[in-house]
């Protein structure tokens, strides 16, 4: 028996699992090694490629079949390409060849091979043939995946843990999520995508944990414990034992509490004081949709379109994308759903276009990437008008940094009304407002607002833009300081100029599921809170049993505060004796971490 083993990282979605892990590969960020065969291994070496490249080829064929049947032959050629370089002999000649002469391990040599064909294709700059290189990279990754023995596609037992370097929405749509227990990642912080897709399902998680990956196995046993931020694998049958004594206390507490929060979820959220707030959903996978009615939210604050995306591996049509928006919008009912454009980049999907930039949470993204390829902009915002012809829809334009991106966009958007509008179809009025999360905006605010008909305030970008703190990275959480003064000041500042303007600002960043950080929002002036409909019912009950009054004067302390931790320690004290049942000392945010 295997040694009981165990991690410590950020419990960012709160519960306890036992189950087995499923390794997920990411694709790109797989480790490639270098190992030197024994002389009598290399013939099963190429054997081993060359099951890869059959495996690889079924795959695309079956692929290529499907892409047919439901796009139409047109859409479907791009799998020839793939399918042909799979057959080009010269290729997988010059694999075999270095496995061979090199005595390398098969993914070497394709990661060589690939390596070698891509620098050539650079060297002739050639818009067609850049274009061909996001094939061979699509291929390579493929076999790569082929060559590890991980399933492509991935059919989740009933006990399935994920373990992965982190969890990419790419990944993510391709899971069956009803069967997943729990989610351990090597990567992330409290905002990091892997965090939001963990809350949005609801499934416990913990990140941060380094080299899990690399030690976890398809099939070990593990307990993810993100009560207290621990992985155990291999776990002692007595480590079992007790983990399955607390997950049974846990299910009774939670089953009465979750009862209670459905039965207040129907009415409209006051503060003791009776200060009506607004709580939102977030969503992004279909899988989260059940959560919108469930845990009572007043519709859909942020819809992340990103999605579509990656469960289609291509841009969606605008008949695709109106069918999903008018989806989404009969889920959110009267109250509407702020559906955010391509929000493309930095730590989200990248684009096929968009190659490999030094540093991406800078680079063309979101609003400059749908500015920058005009087509793609224009495809979704038409989408966008005809649904909302038949339910409430609201556009977000994702990270504006200056208002002549909001003019553009709002100039693009009344030319494809006009030109609905001309082809006599059907559209409907759409709102526009804009992605508060980069420190510009914020300085820009009072202009922005009489630009945009609304603010979505998003404090995990404004966080990572604000403190120059990347959002993915653990070895810089302890820089992630959701309550630094500086943050504090720009969302006092965001809301002021939202209601001089008289528009309606929401909060959607994960500070807002967060009951001690909810209060001080609310302190600093919020009434529009939007969320993972897991983390809805928490935010309700801390909301409903504070004063907004008491809150507001604890917000206007925090702003006069010089450092993160002065703030953290004012937080601590007077959230915990101002409601000490709600805010026992150890549920508030721990000093120098996020959250
Ligand atoms: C944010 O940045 O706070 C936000 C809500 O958007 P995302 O997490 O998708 O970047
Ligand atoms: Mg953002």
């Amino acid at each position: 028996m295997r040694a009981e083993r165990f991690w410590r990282g950020v419990a960012v979605s709160e519960g306890l699992a036992l189950g087995r892990v499923l390794r997920l590969h990411g694709g790109e960020s797989q480790n490639i090694y270098r190992a030197t065969l024994d002389r009598q291994d290399i013939e099963r070496e190429v054997t081993r490629f060359q099951a890869a490249v059959e495996l690889s080829r079924r795959q695309l064929l079956s692929i290529k079949e499907r892409a047919e049947l439901a796009l139409g032959a047109e859409h479907a050629y791009i799998f020839d390409a793939h399918l042909l370089m799979l057959e080009d002999r010269k290729l997988l000649d010059e694999v075999e060849a270095y496995i061979r002469r090199e005595r390398a391990n098969a993914e070497w040599a394709v990661r060589v091979a690939a390596d070698r064909l891509l620098a050539v294709y650079e060297e002739i700059k050639d818009d067609y043939l850049r274009e061909r290189s996001s094939d061979i990279e699509d291929v390579t990754r493929r076999l790569l995946v082929a060559l590890s023995g991980a399933p492509h596609t991935r059919r989740v037992t009933a006990d399935a843990i994920i373990v992965a370097e982190e969890l990419l929405p790419s990944a993510a749509a391709e899971l069956d999520f009803a069967h997943v227990r729990a989610v351990a990642t090597d990567a992330g912080g409290w905002t990091s995508h892997t965090a939001i897709i963990a809350r949005g399902l609801g499934v416990p998680a913990v990140v941060g944990l380094r080299e899990l990956y690399r030690h976890a196995r398809t099939g070990d046993e593990i307990i993810v414990d993100a009560l207290r931020g621990e992985v155990i694998l291999h776990p002692a049958p007595r480590t079992v034992a007790r983990c399955r004594e607390e997950m049974a206390g846990l299910r009774r507490p939670a089953a009465r509490r979750s009862g209670l929060a459905l039965a207040q979820a129907s009415e409209p959220l006051r503060t003791l004081d009776g200060v009506e707030i607004a709580l939102r959903a977030n969503v992004e996978l279909p899988a989260e949709y059940e959560g919108v009615r469930r845990f009572g939210a007043q519709g859909i604050g942020l819809y992340r379109t990103e999605f579509l995306l990656s469960q289609r591996g291509r841009m969606p049509t605008e008949d695709e994308q109106c069918e999903a928006y008018l989806e989404v919008a009969a889920l959110a009912g009267a109250e509407g759903a702020k559906v955010r454009l391509f929000d493309l980049g930095g730590d989200k999907l990248s684009a096929d276009d968009v190659g490999a930039e030094r540093n991406p949470a800078l680079g063309l993204r979101a609003i400059r990437f749908c500015l920058q390829r005009e087509d793609v902009l224009r495809t979704q915002v038409r989408a966008l008008l005809r649904a909302a012809a038949r339910g409430r829809l609201d556009l977000v334009l994702p990270m504006i940094s200056d208002v002549a991106e909001v003019r553009r966009a709002r100039r693009i958007i009344e030319e494809e009304r006009a030109r609905l509008q001309r082809e006599g179809r059907e559209f409907g009025a759409l709102k526009t407002g804009a992605m508060i999360e980069v420190p510009s905006a914020v300085v820009m605010a009072d202009a922005l607002a009489r630009a945009v008909d609304f603010f979505s305030l998003g404090t995990n970008d404004l966080v990572q833009y604000l403190l120059a703190v990347d959002r993915g990275n653990d070895e810089v959480a302890d820089w992630f300081r959701t309550l630094h003064p500086a943050v504090l000041q720009s969302i006092r500042r965001t809301l002021a100029a939202a209601e001089t303007a008289s528009i309606p600002a929401n909060v959607c960043g994960e500070m807002a599921a967060t009951p001690a950080y909810a209060v001080i929002l609310i302190g600093l002036g919020a009434r529009d809170l939007s969320m993972a409909a897991s983390s809805i019912p928490r935010v309700r009950r801390a909301l409903a049993a504070v004063d907004a009054e008491r809150a507001r004067e604890t917000a206007a302390e925090c702003l006069a505060c010089e450092t993160a931790d002065e703030v953290e320690e004012l937080v601590r004290v007077r959230l915990g004796t101002a409601w000490p049942q709600l805010f026992p000392p150890n549920s508030l945010p721990a000093p120098k971490r996020e959250r």
